[in-house]
């Protein structure tokens, strides 16, 4: 085995980011992480953050880019790679990865969550053929034509609102009769006149021959169906964490040595100071258990996790 480090962080979004900066700036021996090639997590894919405070009207990527600089001010040592497995009993905990195993006296988990799936016939068929859940990535590509935003809340319409600024009509068809999303977003939102919501409905199938070309729609209501003509579908109903990796159970009591505490959805259950179940494991940003998940409190995380380690770390 190589070398034992203070700490391991697993991701490296603005949580991961954030502990890293707080850690080395601790000068502890820090690993960081992150199975992609780019830095900055979801926030990659999102073409504007208008609420980080000092930075409006900043675009997602140019946000991970000054994190990601930031971090590398204080010579993180990173690696990239993806987590497959943690041993996490004992004092020193193993982070399996496909790179190797490396081991660390205190863990961060910040690996964040991922875009949940309808679960409908033709989604996965047509993934990538029209069916995305990013339209900050994916929307250039549905120019002057005609495509559906599925959900409710500030993803969902943010998405409709970016899609309607370059396709010719965007259906946005949600559950219920009202959105979720932040009010000054529906503002925008009804102002595209090339805009037509789809209250009370849920997709039953997507379906196309090569690409994506209609939608099959019921209504919740009256359960009348019908089939809108649509070239793309854009899926934001919500995320679920990236836990694949992270050995963890929902039964308190049932728990085995190792094992975390999750929530009903799979989150990891830690306070603020994101100490979870395990002693020297902390959970941070979009993984942790909590009702806002936000770039602001994923940063928040970071900086309180470290600050709880670093007492760990000298037994306070
Ligand atoms: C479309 C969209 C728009 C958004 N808009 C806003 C906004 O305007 N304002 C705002 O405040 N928030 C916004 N958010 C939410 C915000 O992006 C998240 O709250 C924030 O990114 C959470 O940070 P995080 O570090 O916890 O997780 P993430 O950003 O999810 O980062 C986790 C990182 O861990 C890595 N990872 C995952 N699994 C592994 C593994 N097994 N091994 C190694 N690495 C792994 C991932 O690749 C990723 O880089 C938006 C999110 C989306 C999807």
């Amino acid at each position: 085995m190589g070398e034992l480090y203070d700490l391991i962080i697993a991701g490296a979004g603005p949580a991961g980011l954030t502990a890293a900066i707080y850690a080395r700036r601790a000068e502890l021996k820090v690993l960081l992480i992150e199975k992609n090639y780019i830095s900055g997590g979801q926030i990659i894919n999102t073409y504007e953050i208008d609420n980080y405070p000092g930075l409006p009207g900043l675009s997602g990527m140019d946000l991970a880019t000054k994190m990601s600089e930031h971090v590398d001010k204080y010579e993180t040592e990173r690696l990239t790679a993806e987590i497959q497995r943690l041993d996490l009993a004992g004092d020193i905990k193993k982070i399996e990865t496909d790179k190797g195993v490396f081991e660390a006296k205190s863990v961060i988990l910040a690996s964040g969550n991922s875009p949940s799936k309808l679960g409908v016939r033709g989604e996965e068929e047509l993934t990538g053929m029209g069916v995305s859940y990013c339209a900050t990535c994916d929307g250039a590509f549905f120019r002057n034509r005609t495509v559906a935003v599925v959900g409710g809340g500030d993803v969902a319409v943010e998405d409709a609102i970016f899609l309607a600024r370059g396709c010719k009509k965007v259906y946005v068809i949600h559950r219920r009769n009202e959105l979720r999303a932040a009010k000054t977003l529906q503002t925008a939102l009804f102002a595209c006149d090339n805009v037509e919501m789809v209250w009370d409905s849920v997709v039953t199938e997507i379906s196309g021959k090569d690409n994506v070309e209609k939608v099959a729609v019921s209504n919740v209501k009256d359960n009348s169906t019908s089939e809108l003509e649509v070239n793309g579908v854009f899926i934001a109903v919500g995320n679920v964490p990236n836990n694949l990796y992270v050995p963890g159970g929902r039964d308190k009591d049932a728990l085995k040595e190792g094992e975390l505490l999750l929530d009903a959805k799979g989150y990891v259950v830690a306070g603020e100071d994101c100490a979870t179940n395990i002693p020297g494991v902390y959970a941070a940003g979009d993984i942790r258990s909590k009702a806002l998940r936000q770039v602001s409190t994923a940063v928040a995380d970071g900086a309180n996790a470290v600050y709880a380690i670093e007492k760990y770390l000298v037994g306070a």
